[in-house]
């Protein structure tokens, strides 16, 4: 089993998703005692929200360049950064060390045309909604996804940093999450749901959906799984 890196803290509620998939995933496939070979590096959240507030990306990407490369020294395999959002920076991370970057968005793309989602509506942060890095990616794998109107965007955008990151759950957001899906399937504009946003898979389940559910966290931790166990245990 390959080591993986996870540029967590992103917010770290997800990030103890991460962990616990990739380990319940370690031992479904090996069974017994077997659990993930994982090196974390956990982020203090608060500035690098902060940075991404005042649209200073080169210093977001400056931070997660360099968390990556002593992930890389400590001696991960690949990389994961356990976030939709900092996927903005993806190419640059990349480019600054040689072990491979496991794209959230590539792995997305790839189970939603297993399933044949042709018109996904990606629920995330505003960044990862409006600016074209994720949409574009997944658009040349393939997919075309949608995104819900301003005000959804607003209110979603709101809900991931001033509840879920902060850890707080409450029931009128997982209502409201849902409602601006099913707005956006009833008019036609979906066929299926994106949780771009890795704590999203904390406030809401599949079950809550009347289409097919893609949760990037879940998707993403398969995919890592898969390329860590590749050349077998
Ligand atoms: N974890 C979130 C995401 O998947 C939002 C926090 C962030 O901006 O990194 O995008």
């Amino acid at each position: 089993m390959k080591t993986l890196g996870l540029l967590g803290g992103m917010s770290w509620e997800s990030t103890t998703a991460y962990y616990q998939r990739l380990n319940r995933l370690a031992r479904e496939r090996l069974g017994g005692q077997h659990s993930a070979k994982l090196l974390i590096w956990s982020a203090d959240f608060a500035p690098i929200a902060a940075m991404q507030a005042a649209d200073d990306w080169a210093g977001a990407t400056t931070v997660l360049v360099e968390a990556a490369r002593r992930l890389e020294g400590a001696g991960a395999e690949a990389l994961l950064i356990c976030a939709n959002t900092m996927h903005l920076m993806a190419s640059e991370v990349q480019a600054a060390v040689d072990i491979p970057l496991i794209h959230v968005a590539d792995a997305t793309a790839a189970r939603l045309k297993a399933r044949g989602a042709a018109r996904p509506l990606l629920l995330a942060t505003r960044f990862t909604m409006e600016r074209p890095f994720y949409r574009e990616r997944l658009s040349s794998l393939g997919v075309e996804a949608v995104v819900p109107p301003e005000a959804d965007r607003e209110r979603l955008h709101a809900i991931i940093y001033d509840e879920l990151v902060q850890g707080l759950f409450e029931p009128a957001s997982r209502e409201a999450v849902i409602e601006i899906a099913e707005r956006a399937i009833a008019g036609d504009a979906a066929d299926s749901v994106v949780l771009g946003c890795t704590e999203f898979g904390l406030l809401v389940e599949p079950d809550d959906f009347p289409t097919p559910v893609f949760d990037t966290t879940e998707i993403h931790a398969r995919a890592a799984m898969d390329f860590a166990l590749e050349a077998g245990p």
